[in-house]
């Protein structure tokens, strides 16, 4: 089998120097995650936009500079934007919609909505904030108790979790784990006479939400083939077109003091030997995120448990960065 194409594509977007900000790309779907929200300049309104759900792992100012441009972009628009954040974090957002005026909005046609969600000791604590309501809050009821690592965001394809860790305030650690990775064996489809198409993102999303192998998907013919379309039962494409493997982990670590009770959370959250990443930028490769293509080192991301360790240049004052003198033992 030739090399994997993931689903989820994941870059540093201002390297490993610059304010964090990690890109998880969904390649074949209308989606992206952040996690953290530094300065984001250098995406594209394409890229923003993708974004549905941000994970801020605490709110110093070079982690959340970017919630600003985020919602500028959104607003106007029909769309639900996810936050979470740790203890404290619904404050904050609310204290940056507040340093605006919002009597223009409640007219606006379309409704965008700020889901925020604080992981505390307390669980997860919910609020949302509509933009033709002025951005008020209103109070949401707790999502779940946590325990050490808790899951915050648990789908049919992906979970993220994420680990509780003291960098002199809560900072958040997040992994994202994406349950199964699905490829579509090339050589099989050609023999079977079906070109690729928007088909395939419908079978994948069948398998993963578990529909039955009876259920029929339609699948247009190549131009030049008698008919318009197949329909094809889920369980033979599964079985005829289809390879499964593990899907991506990716760990995304930033400041946290170099204590033993951090690194024993770290452990848990990315497992034991991950493999430490500082994917080169797209920006340094000369594109913005979301474009198509991508450096030839962020495509090769590797399968198994990855690492990110963004701001080794915590700010001025802010406890040690765990990673400055830590160590990450590589996989082998
Ligand atoms: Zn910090």
């Amino acid at each position: 089998m030739g090399a994997m194409r993931h689903d989820i594509v994941c870059s540093l977007v201002n390297g490993p120097e610059g304010d964090p900000a990690l890109y998880a790309d969904f390649k074949y779907e209308r989606r992206a995650f952040l996690f953290d929200l530094g300065d984001v300049h250098d995406f594209s309104a394409r890229s923003l936009l993708k974004v549905d759900s941000v994970f801020v792992s605490h709110t110093h100012v070079d982690h959340f500079i970017g919630f600003d441009q985020l919602l500028r972009l959104h607003l106007g628009r029909h769309k639900q934007l996810k936050l979470y954040g740790p203890a404290g974090f619904t404050n904050n957002v609310e204290a940056k919609l507040r340093g605006y005026r919002w009597n223009l909005v409640r007219n606006y046609p379309y409704d965008l909505t700020l889901e925020v969600f604080e992981a505390g000791d307390a669980g997860l604590q919910a609020a949302r904030f509509e933009c033709r309501g002025g951005f008020d809050r209103v109070r949401l009821p707790p999502l779940a108790a946590l325990d050490a690592a808790p899951v915050i965001l648990e789908e049919a394809g992906l979970r993220i979790r994420a680990a509780l860790l003291d960098h002199d305030i809560p900072s958040l650690a997040y992994a994202l784990e994406q349950k199964v990775q699905i490829n579509v064996d090339k050589v099989r489809l050609e023999a079977s006479g079906f070109s690729v198409g928007p088909w395939i993102r419908e079978v994948k999303e069948a398998v993963r939400n578990q529909a039955p192998d009876h259920v029929p998907i339609r699948i247009p013919l190549a131009a030049g083939t008698s008919g318009e379309a197949a329909e094809i039962p889920l369980g033979e494409l599964r079985r005829g077109i289809l390879r499964f493997s593990r899907g991506i982990k990716v760990a995304y670590v930033t400041d946290a003091a170099y204590t033993a009770e951090n690194r024993r959370k770290i452990v848990d959250l990315a497992g034991p030997h991950p493999r430490r990443t500082e994917a080169p930028s797209d920006r340094r490769a000369g594109r913005s995120p979301g474009q198509r293509g991508g450096s030839p080192a962020t495509r090769a991301l590797p399968l198994l448990s990855e690492i990110s360790f963004p701001a080794r240049k915590p700010l001025p004052g802010s406890p040690g960065s765990l990673w400055r003198g830590g160590r990450v033992t590589p996989r082998p």
